[in-house]
């Protein structure tokens, strides 16, 4: 499972560093929430529309690509189960360095999800997107495909995580604070089955001390010392 952490080392600012020029006199809150989109759908989309940009720019990183190799080895040696990628960011990076279908928990900034019908589709091209898009099914208004604050994370998404983590023989936690439940909580799965937890983070955590190794290191170092182990 990766955070932020990861998309750092790609130049991708966090949720508050993003808080910048126009944008510095809001708060993520009054923006990435069900209200603040009742109230200006327009201000939303403007300010998702311009994160889906940021994130478009960048380019994944070692850490990612690492994790992609680690997913093709070992899909192709024991099965399409043998490894899941499971990701608190919003980025697309993951899948942009070759991984196949990370489940991601908090939606994506590179789709849209139709308010009336809950189709969901990728955004047009990062250059020339001019939102709100539209329904291509039936034609209404669509929303970020992104949790919000307030908003529970995708049941079918946190199912499948849940049971990765609870079948896992080892979980890598990597990049993320592991503050914010129910995504904090799925290591102990792993842990409860007598898994091996790995937490790959430069600062220590609230599950450093239940993990059974954590490494103070970037997404990318980290995972470079586990290869060459
Ligand atoms: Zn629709």
């Amino acid at each position: 499972m990766t955070g932020a952490g990861i998309s750092a080392e790609s130049g991708i600012p966090t949720f508050r560093d993003a808080q910048t020029g126009h944008w510095a006199r809001f708060r993520p809150e009054d923006l990435a929430s069900p209200d603040a989109y009742q109230r200006d759908p327009e201000l939303v989309w403007e300010w998702y529309a311009d994160r889906y940009r940021d994130v478009m720019r960048a380019q994944p990183n070692r850490g990612h690509t690492l994790l992609a190799e680690l997913e093709a080895e070992k899909q192709a040696a024991f099965g399409p189960d043998a490894f899941t990628l499971v990701t608190q960011n919003v980025d697309g990076l993951h899948q942009r360095a070759g991984s196949a279908g990370p489940l991601e928990l908090h939606g994506t900034l590179l789709s849209a999800r139709c308010e009336t019908c809950g189709h969901v589709q990728p955004l047009p091209d990062a250059v020339t997107f001019a939102p709100p898009p539209v329904c291509e099914v039936c034609g209404h208004r669509m929303r970020p495909h992104i949790v919000w604050f307030g908003e529970f994370l995708p049941e079918d998404v946190l199912e499948a995580a849940d049971h990765a983590f609870a079948a896992a023989d080892v979980a890598l936690i990597i990049g993320t604070s592991s503050l914010v439940y129910p995504a904090a909580g799925l290591a102990d799965r792993t842990l409860a089955r007598g898994g091996l937890v790995f937490e790959i983070n430069p600062d220590e955590t609230p599950l450093t001390r239940r993990a059974s190794f954590s490494l103070r290191a970037t997404a990318s170092e980290g995972l470079t010392h586990l290869r060459e182990a």
